[in-house]
């Protein structure tokens, strides 16, 4: 792979970001109360506005962005709610990021990467439980390179489980590669292409990455435009709070989202924004240098949501249910669930183990116990990947979704999937639950295409599989 840092720009200005930071704390109510009109028009937010309400203090306009960010997020995604699962492919890696069980100096964890026969055996499994969409995870080692990976993308998409399931959308979460290694998962079918930055002030970076590939924070920082080069429009960035100010790193993070639509005319399709957990021999993790409260983190997704609309924001299992529950409403669009963060974990009859982990999960309930809960507060559970295999993806997509595309495409597609489920996967109390909702969203829904939906969810009924508008 070729790493050529000479002629990489830092496009984040960091006395900039901490300018706007610090510019604008303790605004005026009529203020705050302006930008949150604004954003009610969906239209989004610019980073000043977002740093105003990233730091509202006072409970009741705190109140107020929670509030407009539920309307926000009903308007555009409706009550859908899209879910995945990681797949950790491999845990052996050549850096040592200071917060993370994977890293090189951790001689206490078990190192492992999946074979073909075995990634084959985890992905059955999912299958099994009813994922539609995972996430393959990657420690970064030089015996593994692009190749390498598109090939474990390739063995993913050509399993077949005995009860007929497939994975339909295989995104992927590995280090940086160069414009042709990202290619070669471009041709291989990849959906999203994520990769987080874990902070972008470049001296905490450089501290808590010391050495492998991964010490290089402007590789890193171009990681996305690489990709974009090589064609993969679908992009999922991230900040790991806990490392550095988490006002600094969402204004710098949205300042990402915006030089990238500035230069290929699309920002990323996907947001994340995990809390660092605890890992084994990994004291950052467990003593986090900048820690983000729980009052924090709701506004700042409340703020993200309000912020860029119409990006994706996934939550992880890093958190626990109640706060997962409570994210639901006020932003987040896409949770995994049933997760386990260490490769083999899904076959393993003895998994929940220290010595083999990423990080701890905060939420270990199975997927159907998950989707449950979910159906029990009103939401569609969605496995819908229609849009990536008919070619909706960047651009093309985020057009679609400024014209009220998801409400008329994506709910109805989400209702197929979720019968689906239901036919071939759910719990029978999760079964129940699950055909009164359908019953009443169809009832309740739109009249327009409401026949074409009857009548797809009949087919599925009666066998019929993956169809989807
Ligand atoms: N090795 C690749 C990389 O570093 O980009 C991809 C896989 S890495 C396992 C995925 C992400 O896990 C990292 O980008 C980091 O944000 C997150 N992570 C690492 N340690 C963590 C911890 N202790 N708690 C929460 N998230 C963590
Ligand atoms: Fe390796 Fe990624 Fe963990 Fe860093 S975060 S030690 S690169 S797996």
């Amino acid at each position: 792979m070729k790493l050529d840092i000479s002629k990489l720009d830092n496009f984040i200005d960091e006395d900039k970001i901490w300018n706007i930071v610090n510019q604008n704390t303790d605004a005026d109510p009529a203020r705050i109360q302006d930008i949150l009109n604004k954003a009610l028009e969906a239209k989004g937010l610019t980073l000043e506005e977002t740093a105003i309400l990233l730091q509202v203090e006072n409970p009741e306009l705190n109140e107020a962005i929670f509030e407009t960010a539920r309307k926000v997020k009903k308007a555009i995604y409706g009550n859908r709610i899209v879910l995945f699962a990681p797949l950790y492919v491999t845990n052996e890696c050549s850096n040592r990021c200071s917060y993370c069980g994977f890293k090189d100096t951790n001689s206490e964890l078990i190192r492992r990467t999946l074979t073909a026969g075995e990634i084959k055996k985890e992905v059955c499994v999912l299958e099994d439980l009813g994922h539609k969409r995972l996430i393959l995870v990657y420690g970064e080692h030089p015996k593994f390179g692009a190749d390498w990976i598109a090939e474990t993308v390739r063995t993913v998409y050509d399993t077949l489980s005995e009860k007929s399931g497939q994975i339909r959308r295989v995104n992927i979460n590995c280090a940086p590669l160069d414009v042709d290694g990202f290619r070669k998962l471009h041709e291989v079918g990849i959906g999203t292409y994520q990769c987080f930055q874990e902070t972008y002030h470049s001296k905490t970076y450089s501290d808590l990455h010391p050495c492998g590939h991964k010490k290089y924070f402007l590789w890193r920082l171009h990681a996305m435009h690489r990709a974009m080069e090589a064609g993969i429009d679908d992009v999922g960035m991230g900040t790991l709070l806990g490392l550095y100010d988490y006002r600094f790193d969402t204004i710098a993070l949205l300042a990402h989202a915006a030089e990238l639509e500035k230069q290929f005319g699309v920002g990323p399709h996907t947001l994340s924004f995990p809390r660092l957990e605890p890992a084994l021999n990994a004291e950052v993790a467990f003593n986090p240098p900048y820690p983000i409260t729980d009052s924090q983190f709701k506004r700042l997704v409340a703020v993200l949501r309000l912020a860029v609309p119409f990006t994706g924001l996934i939550l992880s299992t890093r958190e626990n249910k109640e706060m997962r529950r409570e994210l639901l409403d006020i932003g987040v669009s896409q949770l995994s669930a049933g997760s386990r963060t260490y490769p083999g974990a899904y076959t393993d009859p003895d998994y929940d183990r220290p010595e083999v982990q990423q990080f701890c999960v905060g939420d270990s309930r199975s997927l159907d116990e998950v989707i449950k809960e979910i159906v029990q507060h009103g939401y569609i559970p969605s496995w819908c990947t229609a849009c990536y295999r008919e070619g909706r993806t960047g651009e093309e997509f985020m057009k679609l979704a400024k014209n009220g595309f998801i409400q008329n495409f994506c709910r109805p597609n989400a209702l197929m999937t979720f019968n689906e489920y239901l036919q071939d996967y759910a719990s029978e109390s999760t079964r129940d639950l699950g055909r009164e909702l359908i019953n009443s969203e169809v009832e309740n829904g739109p009249q327009k295409g409401r026949k074409k939906l009857l009548d797809s969810l009949l087919r599925i009924e009666q066998g019929e599989r993956d169809l989807y508008i």
